[in-house]
């Protein structure tokens, strides 16, 4: 009997971390695991999609951690759109990304110079250029639609990807969008003179990425 107990005592507590150490986990979830950018990024984008979050709680603490200095881990260069918040879609929080955000993800020198920041002096060593499904201002683009105002510097600057992506095949928006991932990725590569050097170096990699709104999944188009 003496012996059972003593098997007890020592079992038990093995029993009940096997039991319950899935419902402590979810708590204690280390939000970026992996320690490469573009992982880090698919599995926060798979929290997102599948409800499972873990970024977004207890802000005053991160804060706090944050007050003298900031090291994001990617740059993101989106679209304005409100229904793709970069921090949330990716589930990272305050902190990790260093967002350039303009109407159909279109850089200028100004978003160019906001990159270059990010990359150079906060130590980001990937550019991720986020499009994503329905976008309007591809839309307008597409259709060829007139601004008598800025809006209109926004179009002009995607018409290139119009022009691309117009014998593609397929669904004729979503491979605007795409081509217009793929050039404005293109820009920063070609950017000089920094991100090209950082580029070639193989420091710095630059990527493409469309978001869908139906399944808030992204798809990352290439990872170089
Ligand atoms: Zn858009």
């Amino acid at each position: 009997m003496k012996r059972f107990y003593f098997q007890l005592h020592f079992v038990l507590p093995f029993a009940w971390t096997l039991l319950f150490a899935p419902l402590f986990s979810l708590s204690a979830i280390d939000p970026n695991p992996a320690k490469n950018p573009t992982e880090r990024l698919m599995q926060g984008n798979q929290r997102y999609a599948t409800s499972t979050t873990v970024c977004h709680e207890d802000w005053s603490v991160k804060r706090s951690t944050l007050i003298a200095g900031q090291k994001p881990f990617a740059v993101i260069v989106a679209c304005s759109d409100s229904r793709v918040p970069p921090e949330i879609v990716f589930d990272q929080s305050l902190g990790d990304l260093f967002v350039v955000r303009l109407a159909g993800n279109v850089v200028d020198d100004f978003a160019i110079g906001s990159i270059e920041y990010g990359v150079n002096t906060l130590g980001a060593n990937l550019v991720v250029v986020l499009g994503h499904s329905n976008c309007g201002a591809v839309q307008a683009a597409l259709k060829d639609m007139k601004f008598d105002n800025h809006v209109q510097e926004v179009v002009n600057a995607i018409q290139p990807a119009i022009a691309a992506s117009k014998n593609d095949s397929g669904d004729r928006l979503e491979k605007a969008i795409k081509a217009n991932i793929r050039i404005v990725k293109e820009k920063l590569k070609s950017s000089k003179p920094l991100l090209s050097k950082l580029t070639e170096a193989g420091t710095l990699q630059i990527i493409g990425a469309y978001y869908s709104l139906e399944s808030g999944k992204v798809e990352f188009l290439d990872k170089q």
